[in-house]
């Protein structure tokens, strides 16, 4: 079956034969609070369900749980290494990996755009989540960048702490003016943007 629309010229609607044909880049985005963690562990488990070979990275930055584990604010977990600088993910991957999954992407170094690019290119299908915007409500480069390359973009949503209105920012609760302050429920929550105090 062969699936075309005139928009996408001969580009498939859905990646329903890019198993051979090659990689490419799904990112999911969004603030604290809205689930990227559990979809990225979702997206791979299906994966590992259908045996493909899965590899997961996160940053050595991530210092939130057990470093050879990504683990959601809902416990779900799933195995992961830990990788220094986004480089040393291209030496730790191994020759039948078949979907890469990188968790807190903006927690890498820029390199990681290149690395992810480089991924998808060699018919990997990579599998990116990350915070889109920091505590001050401005766009980390390194997803926005992800974000533009990426064939598949999910944006999450969290449910706003104040009002109850879809959110997309991440307050800081504590005063610390340090741009990645490692995370947990008592020092952020999600805001709508009308609720969101710079
Ligand atoms: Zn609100």
């Amino acid at each position: 079956m062969t699936r075309k629309s005139a928009a996408n010229g001969n580009r498939p609607s859905a990646p329903l034969h890019w198993g051979q044909a090659g990689g490419w880049i799904e990112a999911v985005v969004g603030s604290m609070f809205s689930g990227k963690t559990q979809e990225l562990i979702r997206r791979l488990r299906l994966a590992t369900i259908a045996r493909q070979k899965v590899q997961v990275f996160n940053s050595a930055l991530d210092t939130r749980y057990a470093k050879d584990h990504i683990v959601s604010h809902d416990s779900a977990k799933i195995p992961c290494q830990s990788a220094a600088r986004a480089k040393d993910i291209l030496t730790i991957i191994e020759p039948d990996t078949q979907v890469v999954g990188i968790d807190e992407v903006q927690f890498f170094d820029e390199g990681i755009v290149e690395v992810c690019e480089a991924l998808a290119d060699q018919g990997h299908r990579v599998v990116v989540a990350g915070l889109d915007q920091d505590f001050r409500g401005v766009p980390f480069p390194v997803t926005a960048r992800i974000m533009a390359v990426a064939e598949f973009v999910t944006k999450n949503l969290a449910i706003c702490a104040v009002c109850g209105s879809p959110a997309n920012r991440s307050q800081r609760l504590s005063v610390s003016k340090k741009l990645i302050e490692v995370g947990t429920q008592d020092k952020y929550e999600a805001r709508c943007r009308r609720c969101f105090k710079r």
